[in-house]
C-alpha cells in the first residue's frame, strides 16, 4: 500500500510577511489578500484609512 502525500497543505510559518507602513508592525499573508498581496501595504483597514485620512485632510 502506498501513502498519498497531502499537497496543498500550508504551514503557518510558510506564509509571507510584510511590515505595515502605518503602524510598522509585521503582518502575515491572508486569504483575502491572495490576489492583491503584492499591493498590500497595510495590516488592516484601519491603517489603510489612516493613510487616506491624511490625504483627505488636505483641503
Ligand atoms: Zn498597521
Amino acid at each position: 500500500m502506498k501513502q498519498n502525500k497531502n499537497p496543498g497543505r500550508r504551514a503557518k510559518a510558510d506564509l509571507p510577511e510584510k511590515i505595515c507602513l502605518i503602524c510598522q508592525r509585521p503582518f502575515r499573508w491572508r486569504k483575502k489578500w491572495e490576489t492583491i498581496w503584492n499591493d498590500v501595504k497595510y495590516c488592516s483597514d484601519k491603517c489603510r484609512m489612516n493613510r487616506n485620512k491624511k490625504i483627505v485632510n488636505v483641503y
